[in-house]
C-alpha cells in the first residue's frame, strides 16, 4: 500500500459532530460557524476571525478588504501555491515576487528590503506583501512588520500550512505584526474542514468588511446601512461581494478536529526529528527550523543534488528520487513548482532566471510523508525506502 505525502484524521468525534449539525435546523448560516470562529480566534489569541469556503477565497477577501485594486502591486513569494498570487490578479492588481531563503524556502528579508529600497526610488512600491509560512514554519515576521512601517504596506500572512505553529512564542495567527492571517482547512493540512479557510485580524473594520465580502457585500444590521430598515426582511448589499460562506457541517468538523490541533502538530515535529535524525548521512539537504519557534510542520521538504552543477542535472536527479519512491510505494510530493514558471504567469512576463534561489530549492525539493498519524512503522519504509534510493 502506498504512503501519502499527505492525509486528514477524521475521528468518530468528529463524524458525532457532523451529524448533530445534519440533524439540526441549520446546514449553513447557522451557530457552527461563529463556534468555529470563536475557537480558532480564542486559539490564536486575535480578536475577530472570519470563516470561508476556502483559503483561497480568505486571501482574495483579505486582499478587498485591504483596498487592493487596478493600479496597485503585491508581492509574495514564487515558492508557494498559486492562490498565494492568484488572488492580487482577482482584484486587478499586478503581482511580483519576492526571493526565498535556501535554508527554509521562506520569504528572504535582505532580498525584500533590497526590492523594498529600489522600488521606493521608482515610486512603484507594493500595497501588500504576503509572506507564506513554507512547510509550518513561520516567517520572520516583526523583520518584514519593520519594513512595512517603513516602505508603507499592508501584510497579509498565508499561513495555510501553520495554524498550530508558534512565532515567538505566540501561535502563529496572533496578528502582531501583520494585518490579517489567512489559515486553510484542506485535507492535507494540520486540521481540515474537507474545504475550508479563515481570515484572522486585530482590526474590527477589516473584519466587518471580510464578514461582508464573504456574504455577497450585504448586511443585515441596522447600524450598517445607508438607508432606514423598511421591515424585517430588509438588507442592504453596500459592496460587490461573493458566496464565500463555509457551511455548518464544515464548521462542526473544523471545531471538532481544533481539539487535537495541539497533539497533531507534536506528533509532526517527532517524526520531523526522528527524519532529522535517521536521514542525517545521507546525500540530502534536510528543512531548517528555527528552534525558537514550533513549526507546524505541514511539510517536510527534503533537497537532493546540492553537488550538481547546475539546476537541470538537479532536477534529472530528482526526476530519478522521485520516481523510484513512488515504485516503492512512497507517495512522496514536490513543493512547490515556482509560481513565475507557470505558463499563465510566463505569459505575464515572468521567465526562467527570475527568482534563482526559488528555482534552484525547486530542482531538488522532493516532499517525505508527513502526517499525524503515519505510523513509526511506516516512517521507517520511508527512510529505508530513502537509504535504497540514495546509497
Ligand atoms: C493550500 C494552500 C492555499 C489554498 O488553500 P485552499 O483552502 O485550498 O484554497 C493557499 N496558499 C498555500 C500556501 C496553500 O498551501
Amino acid at each position: 500500500m502506498t504512503i501519502p505525502y499527505g492525509r486528514q484524521d477524521v475521528t468518530e468525534a468528529d463524524v458525532a459532530a457532523v451529524v448533530e449539525v445534519l440533524r439540526s435546523d441549520w446546514l449553513t448560516q447557522g451557530p457552527a460557524i461563529p463556534r468555529f470562529e470563536r475557537t480558532v480566534a480564542a486559539y490564536c489569541g486575535v480578536p475577530h476571525a472570519v470563516a470561508v469556503c476556502n483559503a483561497t477565497a480568505a486571501l482574495h477577501i483579505a486582499c478587498r478588504a485591504l483596498g487592493l485594486g487596478p493600479g496597485d502591486r503585491l508581492w509574495t513569494t514564487p515558492i508557494t501555491f498559486v492562490a498565494s498570487a492568484n488572488c492580487a490578479l482577482y482584484c486587478g492588481a499586478q503581482v511580483d515576487f519576492v526571493d526565498v531563503e535556501e535554508r527554509s524556502g521562506n520569504m528572504d528579508i535582505d532580498a525584500l528590503r533590497f526590492r523594498l529600497e529600489q522600488a521606493e526610488q521608482r515610486g512603484v512600491l507594493p500595497k501588500i506583501v504576503i509572506p507564506v509560512h513554507f512547510a509550518g514554519q513561520s516567517c520572520d515576521m516583526r523583520a518584514i512588520g519593520e519594513l512595512s512601517r517603513r516602505f508603507g504596506f499592508r501584510i497579509i500572512e498565508d499561513a495555510s500550512h501553520a495554524i498550530g505553529g508558534r512565532y515567538d512564542g505566540l501561535p502563529v495567527g496572533t496578528c502582531l505584526y501583520s494585518d490579517i492571517t489567512v489559515f486553510s482547512f484542506h485535507p492535507v493540512k494540520i486540521v481540515t474542514t474537507a474545504e475550508g479557510g479563515m481570515a484572522l485580524t486585530r482590526d474590527v473594520d477589516l473584519a466587518a468588511r471580510m464578514q461582508l465580502l464573504r456574504s455577497h457585500g450585504i448586511t443585515r444590521e441596522a447600524a450598517r446601512m445607508q438607508g432606514v430598515p423598511e421591515g424585517g426582511w430588509y438588507y442592504e448589499q453596500l459592496e460587490l461581494g461573493y458566496n464565500y460562506r463555509m457551511t455548518d457541517l464544515q464548521a462542526a468538523l473544523g471545531d471538532s478536529q481544533m481539539n487535537r490541533l495541539d497533539a497533531y502538530v507534536a506528533r509532526r515535529n517527532a517524526l520531523a526529528e526522528e527524519y532529522d535524525r535517521a536521514l542525517a548521512q545521507l546525500p540530502l539537504a534536510l528543512p531548517w527550523r528555527d528552534v525558537r519557534n514550533r513549526s507546524a510542520l505541514h511539510l517536510y521538504p527534503v533537497r537532493v543534488g546540492a553537488d550538481e552543477a547546475n539546476d537541470s542535472d538537479r532536477a534529472q536527479l530528482r526526476h530519478r528520487v522521485f520516481d523510484a519512491l513512488r515504485d516503492a510505494g512512497i507517495g512522496v510530493n514536490v513543493h512547490y513548482i515556482p509560481v513565475h514558471l507557470q505558463p499563465y504567469y510566463r505569459a505575464l512576463g515572468f521567465k526562467v532566471g527570475d527568482f534563482p534561489v526559488a528555482e534552484r530549492f525547486y530542482s531538488g525539493a522532493i516532499s517525505l510523508p508527513m502526517f499525524a498519524t503515519l505510523s513509526d512503522e511506516a516512517q521507517a519504509r520511508v527512510v529505508a525506502a530513502l537509504e535504497k534510493t540514495l546509497t
